[in-house]
């Protein structure tokens, strides 16, 4: 784990070499070896010098996750972690000079030992990255990062280090003071190896800036008018951009506004502190296991079907150049994949193609993207009226109107030209794929891929295996999925499959409350204070409030007498049959939206949905909002009830076997729709409540709300065995 060696001239050389693993990481283990090395190092009296190097072509990649979310024994992470701070704090003031030699990147933990070192040389490695990604995580960095980083390059430039996990090219990282010297890759070591040879021959003690007598924070400490400011204006931007659902970034201002009003040692007992917080946290567990682990699962292609040989794509079809198409062909072609774009005319095809053009320029001029990149990616997407060109495509993907005659009529035109092996899948967002493919004449190669809005940026596509689809067509299609670097979450056939059917809970939530009289202001605004990115009411109107009476309507008639109307549906048809407001699209929805300034709430629906409910957030005790308020209804009510009605739908459609695993949900729901990460995801969140806990909150609106609340036999289940969706 951690190699040791002593030279000549008594400089010893500590290298991390984790065993079995591309890239070093911290954990017990790894910290326990290197701890002992470096006291063995320090105590040992022939040494006069260390050079710290790893074995590997990074340095250190961060902390184990894995052994982060696992972490529930607050004392003895706290000791842990706290002697952690004296073994960096003797290495600082253990008179011996120790260089960090950085080969690669060294990210989180990794920054961290190598900032605790006197001196650091990395190598002019143009992929090598410095920086603390905890926070992305709901975690900080706790091995001293948020106390020395802001000693070496100030408070304000910390700040997109330590806030959001910005990472740094080594220039840059040298800039701020992070990094001492650049040297061509594979001279670091010798580069680090001579600085301590030059420390012994100066005969100086090696000190850091902050242990220099008269040391002074680069820019000015907490407690001088610029750190003051730098700090108030970072809490009011973490507070109106967070609504403080996550304690990372808020416990990291603690850090640095607190620690560096004192001196480093009080500053890292401050920092063990934060850091055990964030780590027991519910929070911090919750984002590690979706964003993380989930992901990584996800990408990793877990639930693929084994034995079906990975296939490899060189040429994909389009059919529908619309703005889904469009976005599928970028994703496409920048993956490589050569792709036929097919629409009902030359004319419509080459509109698709333009929009690539145009996304592509604007990527270009801001420099992301070179002109040469720009036309290789361009030149991979053909757009063509014409079915015959559609013959070598190893897989066919319909985005066209949704419409089940239109896609039927494309499905046979296709299979007519496509190999007898192709893939034929259907990106509608509301029609049963098992429906669908009865058009085909293969079902077993029939797939629903159901991509998010605007395609080529969304990260996540949705894959609907329908009742006749083949083990080997979602295994094919999930390849295609990971080919274009996208994260796929595998779902059965089912109304709206999951994301749909779940996100469209929330914007049909929102829509209840407004008739219940709830202030439409208030709706918005608690759906922000949950988390979510927009309002359920401002979402109703960037889907369209046409779509969603559509949807009602269509439910209508495929339920017939099982239908039962919502009040969503009824306010969306009073919305668009009477009142013609279809949303943004139209220019008009539950917002206005005026050419000449910001969208504001319509002021007509004040009158078509009459405020019987003031809001006691917005009271005054005692004086009844405007006058008349009735009753009122506190903003923890709505926000439960916006997550809650998420969560007992997802635990329905895990009941019904829509969907496979419960970490699909939760990060399909992140990737999706926004989920908020704090919360894990909707399943994640029952998880944080407690199940007991969750099934009592659902009876109790159940019976004030109705029967979309009603728990399902699967939550009773657990709650009554004491079961749980994650090890907990
Ligand atoms: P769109 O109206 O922007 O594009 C549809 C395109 O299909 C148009 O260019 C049209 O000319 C073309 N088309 C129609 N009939 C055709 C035919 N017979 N042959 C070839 N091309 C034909 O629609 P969109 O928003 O891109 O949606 C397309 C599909 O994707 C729909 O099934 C929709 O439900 C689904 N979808 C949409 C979204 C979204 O947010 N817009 C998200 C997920 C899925």
């Amino acid at each position: 784990m951690i190699n040791y060696s002593i030279d000549a001239d008594g400089i010893a050389t500590i290298e991390f070499d984790y065993p079995n693993k591309s890239q070093n990481i911290l954990n017990a283990g790894s910290m326990g070896a290197y701890a002992q090395t470096m006291q063995k190092a320090l105590n040992d009296p022939t040494v006069k010098g260390i050079v710290l190097a790893s074995a590997k072509k990074d340095f250190i990649a961060g902390g184990d996750l894995a052994e982060l979310g696992a972490a529930t024994d607050a004392v003895d992470f706290h000791r842990h972690i706290s002697d952690w701070h004296k073994l960096m704090r003797t290495i600082e003031l253990g008179g011996k000079p120790v260089a960090a030699a950085l080969g690669g990147s060294a990210l989180g933990g990794g920054l961290e030992i190598a900032l605790g070192c006197h001196y650091r040389v990395a190598a002019d490695n143009p992929k090598a990255r410095f920086g603390f990604p905890e926070v992305t995580l709901g975690l900080l960095p706790g091995a001293g990062g948020t106390q020395r980083l802001p000693r070496l390059a100030g408070m304000q430039a910390s700040a997109p280090l330590l806030m959001e996990g910005k990472r740094l090219k080594v220039a840059d990282a040298r800039k701020l003071g992070l990094i001492h010297a650049i040297v061509p890759p594979g001279e670091e070591r010798q580069a680090a190896r001579q600085w301590v040879v030059d420390m012994l021959a100066s005969g100086a003690k090696p000190l850091q800036p902050w242990d220099v007598k008269g040391f002074k924070i680069p820019g000015g400490g907490p407690n001088t008018p610029g750190g003051m400011q730098m700090l108030m204006a970072a809490n009011a931007m973490l507070r109106e951009k967070t609504y403080d659902n996550y304690p990372a970034p808020r416990h990291i201002l603690s850090c640095v506004y607190e620690g560096l009003s004192t001196n480093l040692d009080t500053g890292l007992a401050i920092e063990a502190r934060y850091f055990t917080n964030l780590v027991m946290s519910p929070v911090s567990k919750n984002m590690i296991r979706s964003l993380f682990f989930g992901m990584q699962e996800a990408n990793k292609l877990a639930s693929r079907p084994k034995d079906v040989p990975v296939q490899k794509y060189s040429k994909i079809g389009m059919l529908g150049a619309g703005m889904m198409g469009a976005g599928i062909a970028m994703a496409t072609a920048s993956a490589g994949i050569e792709i036929v774009l097919l629409d009902t005319t030359q004319e419509a095809a080459d509109k698709g193609k333009a929009y690539a053009a145009k996304q592509w320029a604007r990527q270009v001029a801001r420099g992301r993207l070179t002109q040469e990149a720009m036309e290789a990616l361009l030149a991979r997407i053909h757009p063509t009226a014409s079915y015959v060109d559609l013959k070598d495509c190893e897989l066919v993907i319909e985005a066209v109107f949704e419409k089940r005659e239109i896609k039927a009529e494309v499905t046979k035109k296709t299979e007519a030209v496509i190999s007898a092996d192709a893939i034929f899948a259907s990106n509608t967002s509301t029609l049963p794929i098992t429906g669908l493919a009865e058009a085909s004449v293969r079902p077993a190669n029939f797939i629903g891929l159901h991509f998010f809005s605007p395609a080529e940026k969304m990260p996540l596509v949705e894959i609907i295996v329908g009742k006749a689809t083949s083990n080997e067509t979602l295994a094919r299609s999930m390849d295609y999925v990971r080919a274009i670097g996208k994260t796929p979450i595998v779902v059965n056939d089912s109304r709206g499959f999951y994301t749909s059917r779940v996100f469209g809970t929330y914007v049909s939530e929102g829509l209840a409350l407004l008739e219940e009289g709830v202030p439409p202001a208030l709706i918005d605004k608690a759906g922000l204070i949950a988390g979510m990115p927009v309002g359920p009411l401002a979402l109703a109107d960037e889907v369209s409030i046409e779509l969603v009476h559509k949807i009602a309507q269509q439910t209508r008639v495929d339920l017939g007498s099982d239908y039962v109307e919502r009040a969503a549906d009824r306010v969306a048809s009073k919305m668009v049959a009477e009142l013609g407001r279809l949303g943004r699209k139209s220019g008009a929805g539950f917002y206005d939206y005026p050419a000449n300034g910001p969208k504001h709430l319509w002021q007509g629906l004040a009158e078509q949905f009459p405020q019987k409910l003031g809001a006691d957030a917005l009271c005054v005790p005692g004086i009844p909002l405007r006058g008349q308020a009735t009753a009122t209804i506190s903003l923890e009510q709505i926000v439960e009830r916006l997550i809650l009605v998420q969560s007992v739908e997802t635990v329905r459609c895990l009941e019904e076997k829509v969907l496979r695993a419960a970490i699909d949900a939760d990060v399909g729901a992140i990737l999706g729709w926004g989920y908020p990460p704090f919360r894990g995801g909707p399943i994640g969140w029952l998880q944080s409540l407690g199940i007991a806990n969750a099934l009592e909150a659902l009876e109790r609106l159940a019976k004030k709300h109705g029967e979309r609340f009603s728990p399902p036999g699967l939550l009773r289940e657990m709650a009554t065995k004491g079961d749980s969706f994650y090890p907990s």
